[in-house]
Order: C-alpha cells, then structure tokens, then sequence
C-alpha cells in the first residue's frame, strides 16, 4: 500500500484548524496538529510530515521563529504559512526564512488545497527527474515501474525497497543512518532497536537484488557506525 502524505497543521484557531484538518484528510493526507508553538515545533522538527501548514501568530512561539529552526534542521522540508493578514511584511518575512509559499487569510480552502498540491509536486521533482538511476555499468534501476537490471538480469523491487533506494541515491554523498531511514522511509518518529533490524533485513534482500556479489557489496555499503551507502559508480 502505498503510503499516505503526512502534513502537519500548526493553527491556534480552533475553527480554522479543525476545518482544515476535515478537509485534508477528506482529501486523502494523514493530518496531526498543533494548537501552539512549542508544541507545533516539536511536532514539526520530528521529520516526518511531508508538508508543514503554519500559522504565524501562535501562542508560546510564533510561525517565524518555527519556520527558522525547521530550516536549521531540515532545509528541503516544505512549509506553508498562514500569515494572518495579507501583510506584506509578514510575507516578504516568511520567504525569506525559506517558507515554500504563504497563504493570507482569510483563505479559500480549494485554493489552499492547490497550493499544498503544488508545493508537493515540487518538492518531488527531483525524484521523478531520476526515474532512472543508474549505479556503476552493470546495473540500471527503474523506480517508476519498481524493476531493474543488472548485468541484463531482470530484477523487481518491493515499493519499500524502492524508497530505500531512492532515499539512498537522493543522500548518495553521505551513508544514512538507520534510525534516519526508518525516519524518513518508513515514517516513524521514534526508534528503537528492534526497528533498526528491520532495516538490516531489508538491506539484505536488496543486496541479494542488486549486488553481483551480495556477500562482499559494491554498491550497498555498510558504512561502520555510520549507515548504509549507496555507492553511485
Ligand atoms: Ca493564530
């Protein structure tokens, strides 16, 4: 199954946020929420939404300062502010601490919609660019139609390992850390090490796929302390 568009709403109005909350899960997200800052911080720094609603005027912590320390942590992470007026300095304000769009209030719900479509879809261009990965000469991989081949073998992927691949080939400069894998790839917050086998496991059956000699891996690298690598050539 293929797994549901996580976004955050962080809004102190309790008409507007279970409004919007209704109509994004009406639409086929999984919503969570926040009624003030902190809390909405916390919530927003756990990494797993794909899309983050924020209001800028919040009890405990404003939508600005949010939207700052986000950035810190995570600088691809899409954001929305709902800026409370169309005020031009709240907007040119938000932008500028790296907000993807804003939306003034009072707001059309269709049009926000449309305007979190959009941010979604650009935030996923750089993974429909690379609907083809290709690693070293051997082994060629479709993540579009979840198949491969190497050495002219043809290989098929789980849409999970497909993710892991395509989370691998996008952070290709760095090995990964398991606990950032189950973050990021399978959406949990929090990690343990029971969960962390399950990234083993997977690891080895995609070595199995993928790697002309699986006991000795060329392209899925055990980086010791550190994760797993994906090793582009
Ligand atoms: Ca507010």
């Amino acid at each position: 199954m293929q797994k549901k568009i996580r976004i955050l709403i962080v809004e102190d109005e309790d008409a507007i946020r279970t409004g919007l909350v209704d109509v994004f899960v009406f639409h086929g997200y999984e919503v969570d929420w926040a009624d003030e800052g902190p809390e909405g911080l916390n919530k927003a720094l756990s990494g797993i939404f794909d899309l983050i609603l924020l209001d800028v005027m919040l009890p405990g912590m404003n939508g600005f300062d949010i939207c700052n320390r986000i950035r810190e942590q995570d600088s691809d992470q899409p954001i929305i502010m709902l800026t409370a007026k169309s005020n031009d300095e709240d907007i040119i304000q938000g932008l500028s601490l790296g907000a993807d769009d804003y939306v003034a209030k009072p707001f059309s719900v269709a049009q926000l919609v449309l305007r979190v479509q959009a941010v979604l879809r650009r935030a996923r261009i750089g993974v429909e660019t690379n609907a083809k990965i290709q690693l070293g000469d051997a082994l060629i991989i479709d993540t579009l139609n979840l198949a491969g081949q190497l050495n002219s073998k043809a290989i098929k992927f789980t849409r999970r390992e497909m993710d892991i691949l395509e989370y691998l080939y996008a952070n290709a400069d760095r090995p990964v850390p398991r606990e950032e894998l189950l973050n990021k790839v399978w959406g949990y917050a929090k990690t343990m090490d029971i969960e962390t086998r399950t990234v083993d496991i997977h690891m080895a059956k995609l070595r199995r796929k993928i790697e002309p000699d699986p006991s000795a891996p060329r392209f899925l690298v055990t980086v010791r302390g550190a994760g797993y690598r994906l090793m582009t050539d």
